[in-house]
């Protein structure tokens, strides 16, 4: 193993199939981490939403969760389910079904962005205004700098801290509260692929959270990779006590709290655009007033954080799939667009550089250009890349340039695709 492959911590990398495939109806390929593309053509997402639509019964489902909601609501004057929220459109949509369809007496629990943005910090005060109380964690920002530093070096996501508190802190504040449900939004693994074991599960169950959510890694062993082998991080950067939100609970608390994880999108049908439809009539969501997020041309999604586009950044320099492949894909299964828009939208948006908030990520994470560049070229696989004229090229994009062709970032929608928002 090369000097430069020990310092890639992302343990998803090494078992990336070495030939790029891509799904013949969405745009995926199989460098996304854990997806299968079958015999047939057909990625694990696409097969997972036919399933959606053919074999999974809705109504048994929502009485499934009306059943879970019998069990659990309280009318003593305490919450009884938390639903982890930042007053984005997905997780806003779920708590106000619950409260409002469901009888519950949700709790929120927002995980602080890094940074927020105006829209972001409008959108989550006006969830809150909706009628929603709310617990806001922020993690001690001194360690949160060095982990996402860490993240971003040898792990290829700056947003890895992010991730594990999303996950984990919600859990923290059930037990603490004696509250038994834990409801996220989608199976993502599900909905835009990777694993298919948990498709027909409630919830990810914690003994696969290392693989599904953390990149293989826990807060523990990035910790403990930052203090022993980089000057990042060093034990008197944190104490231990500002670990508690970013761990996964103790199993045998879990059990013994008898607090379950369970993803809405398991009980309802999952569409992110009927989410934004939801919330914007709900919760006061208002999406980029942009018009869209750079790296793609949706405007509803993933708002409120300064320094997300370099998470999307990331994905698309490791698996050459970027932001708005993601989104798109989804639509293509929605039926929203069809897959030559979604190959349109890809060529014109997928990859473009987050430069907006450049400055303020090498400032939040303490880097300069020269290394930030360093960085992500060694993240960029000889599967996905080539190198020409001194120019890094996508050796096999969905779009499959001409030579003297490059993509074309513009703020427009291209023309003639009008079916998406
Ligand atoms: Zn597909």
């Amino acid at each position: 193993m090369s000097e430069l492959k020990q310092k890639i911590l992302d343990r998803q990398i090494v078992s990336l199939p070495k030939t790029v495939v891509y799904c013949s109806r969405c745009a995926i390929s199989n460098q996304r981490p854990r997806i299968k593309i079958g015999d047939d053509g057909l990625c694990s997402a696409c097969r997972f939403s036919d399933e959606k639509d053919s074999s999974i019964d809705w109504k048994e489902r929502g009485d499934e969760l009306k059943k879970l909601c019998d069990l659990h609501r309280r009318n003593d004057g305490r919450w009884d389910i938390v639903v982890p929220c930042s007053g984005g459109k997905d997780a806003s949509m779920v708590a106000h079904k619950l409260r409002e369809d469901y009888g519950m007496h949700p709790l929120t629990v927002t995980w602080s962005p890094f940074e927020y943005t105006d829209i972001g910090w409008q959108n989550f005060r006006e969830f809150n205004k909706a009628g929603f109380n709310n617990i806001l964690l922020t993690p001690n920002g001194k360690l949160h700098r060095k982990l996402s530093r860490l993240g971003f070096e040898f792990v290829g996501d700056n947003f890895l801290p992010f991730i594990y508190g999303q996950m984990a802190a919600a859990f923290h504040v059930a037990h603490q509260f004696g509250i038994k449900l834990v409801f996220f939004g989608e199976n993502g693994e599900a909905e835009y692929g990777g694993d298919s074991k948990n498709n027909y599960k409630r919830g990810m169950p914690l003994e696969d959270w290392a693989n599904s959510y953390f990149k293989g890694l826990t807060v523990d062993e990035l910790v403990k990779f930052g203090e022993e082998e980089t000057s990042i991080l060093s034990c008197s950067d944190y104490d231990q006590s500002d670990l508690q939100f970013y761990r996964p609970p103790d199993i045998d608390v879990l059990r013994k709290s008898e607090i379950e994880m369970h993803w809405f999108s398991y009980y309802e049908k999952w569409v992110p655009q009927e989410n934004f439809f939801y919330a914007s009539e709900n919760t006061g969501f208002k999406a980029n007033p942009e018009g869209r997020s750079q790296g793609t041309y949706s405007k509803y999604a993933s708002l409120d954080d300064r320094m997300d586009g370099f998470h999307y950044y990331l994905g698309f320099i490791k698996f050459g799939l970027g932001r708005c492949t993601s989104d798109a894909s989804h639509e293509v299964r929605d039926g929203h667009i069809t897959r030559e828009e979604a190959i349109a939208l890809i060529k014109r948006f997928d990859g473009e550089f987050p430069n907006k908030y450049f400055e303020e990520f090498l400032g939040y994470i303490d880097i300069d250009e020269e290394k930030f560049w360093n960085i992500i070229n060694k993240f960029r696989t000889p599967e996905v890349w080539t190198k020409e004229s001194g120019e890094w090229r996508l050796r096999h994009a969905i779009y499959s340039l001409g030579a003297d062709e490059e993509p074309v970032y513009s703020s427009s929608i291209p023309e003639g695709s009008r079916k998406f928002i």
